[in-house]
C-alpha cells in the first residue's frame, strides 16, 4: 500500500482526495483513530464534514474503519470546523474528527482531530501513523448515530454576544461550509444580512474560500460599497478563519483585527495574556503592552496557538492567517463566525463611524509565498538561519526566523500546510521596508539561486 507520509502534518492530516486519501488509506486511518480512541477509554467519536465533493465518500470510509474497531460514531453531517469543536463541548462525547480541506484547493481534503476537547499535537498525529504502519488495530462492532448540533451552536453564540444596535452587514461564505449557518447566526443577533455565495458547493465556482488573499475579497468589497454596509465578513472553506472589510472597503488583516479584540478582552480582563504568531505586526505587541496586557509570541499553526493558550491561560489568541481564539466567554477554539460576531459587538457598541480608523497601521506586505517542495522547504529555512548575517537585529527563531531591526522586521518560515516558503515584512516607511526585503532576498538567493525578486 502507498502511504504518502507528507499527509501527516504538524496540525492535521491533509492530502489529495482519491490519491493520497483513497479508500484504503482513509479506512486504515479510521481503524487507527478508533483503536487510539478506545485505548484512551473513549468509546464515541463525533464525525463532521465540510461541503467538499469528496467529503461524503471520505466520511463513509472513515466511519466504516472506526466502527470496525468497536468504537461508536456520531455523525453530525455538514458543519463548519468550529461547529464540530462546539459539538465536542456540547455532546457527551468530547472527541472526534472533522473532514475538511479548509482553504486548500478543491481537490484536497483532510482531517482535524480532537481528543477530549483538545486538538491533536504533531506527536499524536505521528502516533496515528505508527498504528497504521504497525497494523495495531482493535476489532469490534461499533454503532452509528446521527445528531443535529446547529441549534445549540447558534445558541452558544447568541448567549455570548450582545449588539447594542442593529447593523447592516455583508458576508461572503465563498460556497464553503459557513453557508450552513452564518447568515442565521447574524440575523439572530439582530443584523440585516446581505449574503454572497451562501450555498455550499465544493467546486467553489465563484472564488476560492480563502479570505487572507485580496483577490478572493473583491466581491465582498463591492457588496460593502453598494449596500453601504457597516462591515464585510468573509470565511475560509471550513469557517475557522475570518476576513474583515471596513466600511471604506479596506482589508483589515487579522493582526489589526487583533488590536481591536485585544482592547475589548483586556478591558474586561486586566493584565490578561494574548497569544499571536510570528507573522503579526509589531503594533499588536506594542498595543497589548500599552494596555498592560501580556503579549506572547508563538509559532504559526492553530494547534500551537491553542497549546500556548492552554499553557498560559491566555484570554485571547490570534494568527495572521485569520484563526482567532477567544478564551474569555468562549471555550478557546477558533471560529471565524464567532470572531465575526465579536467584531460586530465592538462596532455596535462603539460611537465611531469606522472603528478601524482607530487602529494604527505600518507599511507592510501581505504574506508572500514562494514555491518549494515539502522536502526542501525546512532545509532552506535552516540554511538561511545558519548562513545569513544580520547586524544590529533581534532574532526570534521559534518558527523559521523573524529578524527585528530598529524600524521594521522580516520573517522567513516554512509553511506547515503547503509546499511554500512564507515571507512577510513590516516597517515604519516604504524605504525601510524595501531595505529589509532586499537583505532577505540577497540572503535567500545565495541558497536558492533561482529565487525571483519579491
Ligand atoms: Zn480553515
Amino acid at each position: 500500500m502507498k502511504l504518502n507520509e507528507h499527509i501527516f502534518r504538524a496540525n492535521d492530516i491533509r492530502g489529495i482526495a482519491y490519491e493520497d486519501l483513497n479508500e484504503q488509506v482513509v479506512s486504515l486511518l479510521g481503524r487507527s483513530l478508533g483503536s487510539e480512541a478506545l485505548s484512551r477509554d473513549i468509546k464515541d467519536l463525533i464525525i463532521g464534514r465540510d461541503a467538499r465533493v469528496s467529503s461524503p465518500e471520505i466520511m463513509e470510509w472513515l466511519s466504516s474503519g472506526i466502527l470496525s474497531t468497536g468504537c461508536n460514531v456520531i455523525d453530525i453531517g455538514i458543519v463548519t470546523s468550529p461547529m464540530f469543536y462546539h459539538s465536542t463541548f456540547e455532546l457527551a462525547a468530547s472527541s472526534g474528527v472533522v473532514i475538511t480541506g479548509s482553504h486548500n484547493p478543491a481537490e484536497y481534503n483532510g482531517f482535524k482531530i480532537v481528543f477530549k476537547n483538545q486538538s491533536t499535537s504533531s506527536d499524536e498525529i505521528l502516533l496515528l501513523r505508527e498504528r497504521i504502519i504497525n497494523k495495531d488495530f482493535q476489532l469490534g462492532q461499533g454503532k452509528l448515530d446521527k445528531v443535529d448540533i446547529k441549534e445549540s451552536y447558534i445558541n452558544r453564540i447568541v448567549k455570548s454576544v450582545q449588539l447594542n444596535k442593529a447593523l447592516d452587514i455583508s458576508i461572503d461564505c465563498g460556497n464553503g461550509a459557513a453557508g450552513v449557518v452564518a447568515k442565521e447566526v447574524y440575523e439572530k443577533l439582530g443584523c440585516n444580512v446581505i449574503e454572497l455565495y451562501g450555498n455550499p458547493d465544493g467546486l467553489f465556482p465563484n472564488h476560492h474560500p480563502d479570505p487572507s488573499k485580496k483577490e478572493n475579497m473583491l466581491d465582498l468589497i463591492d457588496s460593502v460599497a453598494k449596500n453601504n454596509s457597516t462591515v464585510g465578513l468573509a470565511f475560509d472553506g471550513d469557517a475557522d478563519r475570518l476576513g474583515v472589510i471596513s466600511p471604506s472597503g479596506e482589508m483589515i488583516y487579522p493582526d489589526r483585527q487583533m488590536i481591536l479584540f485585544s482592547r475589548q478582552v483586556l478591558e474586561s480582563n486586566p493584565g490578561a495574556s494574548v497569544v499571536f504568531d510570528v507573522k503579526c505586526s509589531q503594533l499588536l505587541s506594542d498595543e497589548i503592552s500599552r494596555l498592560k496586557g501580556n503579549p506572547l509570541i508563538c509559532k504559526t499553526g492553530h494547534t500551537f496557538i491553542k497549546q500556548k493558550i492552554r499553557e498560559t491561560s491566555a484570554h485571547l489568541g490570534g494568527e495572521m492567517s485569520g484563526h482567532i481564539f477567544f478564551n474569555d466567554r468562549w471555550p478557546g477554539f477558533d471560529d471565524g463566525i464567532y470572531a465575526g460576531a465579536r467584531m460586530l459587538e465592538i462596532i455596535a457598541n462603539s460611537d465611531d463611524k469606522n472603528v478601524f480608523e482607530s487602529v494604527p497601521n505600518l507599511v507592510s506586505t501581505p504574506e508572500i509565498n514562494i514555491k518549494a517542495t515539502d522536502d526542501r522547504k525546512f532545509q532552506i529555512v535552516d540554511q538561511f538561519i545558519k548562513h545569513s548575517n544580520f547586524e544590529n537585529a533581534n532574532m526570534i527563531d521559534i518558527d523559521g526566523i523573524r529578524v527585528e531591526f530598529k524600524k521594521g522586521w522580516g520573517l522567513l518560515r516554512a509553511s506547515n500546510t503547503s509546499p511554500f516558503l512564507v515571507l512577510r515584512f513590516e516597517a515604519e516607511t516604504e524605504e525601510e521596508l524595501a531595505k529589509i526585503k532586499e537583505i532577505f532576498y540577497l540572503n535567500l538567493k545565495e541558497i536558492e539561486p533561482e529565487t525571483d525578486r519579491f
